[in-house]
């Protein structure tokens, strides 16, 4: 059944996919400026792009401009309110001017999806990059508080042991002093060991070894009554790396592993019913891989309330 057109609205909390009986939302922070997709992924140029005619009007512009998202997704799922990444946060200092010192409602959305801050149980980090630990905290008297109090924060070991050992520039110190310590010096923060066949936190949750983007990367796998979603993280930031997954990102620790997950995950996706949620796909956000050409395509799989944003004028 098709819910009638919604007037074009900001409202996250309408914005769901059905995985079995879990309802996965996506929780909207900003799109990210068209520079984004030239310094991120820089092998995408325009000409790559626009030669994918199917990323379009969705993933990419006209002209071949990626188009880039912050989101993160949260469901219920064995009896646990959870939350996967928590995004760039409110009144960061950050060196990237798109991500410095940001007023967004996202707490809000989240309130609004049904996720109060108090009400979550698990907030998965599916890395340590400042894109995905922001929310972790909030600021309150001029400190630096766990934005959910209640909830345990789940990251790899192997990706916090590869910060504690990294020779950090100053941003990233920052980042690390205003959105992980806090949540650590709470008591917070749960290391979890991956192994290669995943590891299960909750029935139907399932943390996958997706190294390379950072060495501890996980994915997040999600199944009920037979079906089953994955989102991504940043072992893909963009639909374009399913036709190119020799195309890596600027920030990848180790590129050739990054690339050898990217196709060993498409390859594994390829003409299953998983819905793929991407952590930095725009709208429809979701969909599920085919093969195309000499690589995979995505079939994009719209949410089951509210309508894509493409177009909206703030690309
Ligand atoms: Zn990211």
């Amino acid at each position: 059944m098709r819910t009638p057109p919604l007037k074009e609205s900001n409202d996250a909390a309408t914005v769901s996919w059905a995985v079995g009986d879990i309802t996965v939302h996506r929780i909207d922070e900003i799109p990210l400026p068209p520079a984004t997709g030239p310094w991120l992924l820089p092998d995408a140029t325009p000409d790559v792009v626009t030669r994918q005619n199917w990323l379009r009007p969705h993933f990419a512009d006209d002209r071949g401009v990626l188009r880039i998202d912050s989101h993160g997704f949260a469901f219920s799922v064995g009896g646990l309110r959870v939350l996967v990444d928590t995004g760039i946060g409110n009144g960061k200092t950050r060196a990237n001017p798109a991500w410095h010192d940001l007023r967004t409602d996202y707490l809000a959305r989240l309130s609004g999806a049904g996720f109060s801050p108090e009400s979550v149980d698990l907030v998965v980090l599916t890395h340590l990059h400042t894109d995905h630990v922001g929310w972790n905290t909030r600021e309150e008297q001029g400190a630096w508080v766990p934005t959910f109090p209640r909830a345990r924060y789940v990251a790899s070991r192997v990706e916090r042991e590869f910060w504690a050992g990294y020779d950090m520039d100053e941003p990233r110190r920052q980042m690390f002093r205003d959105s992980v310590h806090p949540v650590e010096d709470a008591g917070l923060l749960d290391l979890v060991d991956v192994p290669a066949e995943g590891a299960e936190v909750a029935p139907g949750l399932r943390l996958l070894p997706t190294p390379g983007h950072t060495p501890g990367h996980i994915a997040v796998q999600l199944s009920s009554h037979g079906e089953t979603a994955l989102i991504t993280g940043d072992c893909v930031h963009h639909p374009v790396q399913f036709a190119h997954p020799a195309i890596g990102s600027c920030v990848d620790i180790d590129p050739e592993q990054a690339e050898a997950t990217r196709r060993s995950l498409f390859d594994a996706l390829a003409g299953t019913d998983t819905l793929v949620l991407g952590t930095h796909f725009p709208p429809p956000t979701a969909g599920r891989v085919v093969g195309h050409e000499d690589g995979h395509r995505l079939i994009p799989v719209p949410p089951v309330h509210g309508l894509p944003r493409a177009g909206q004028g703030v690309r």
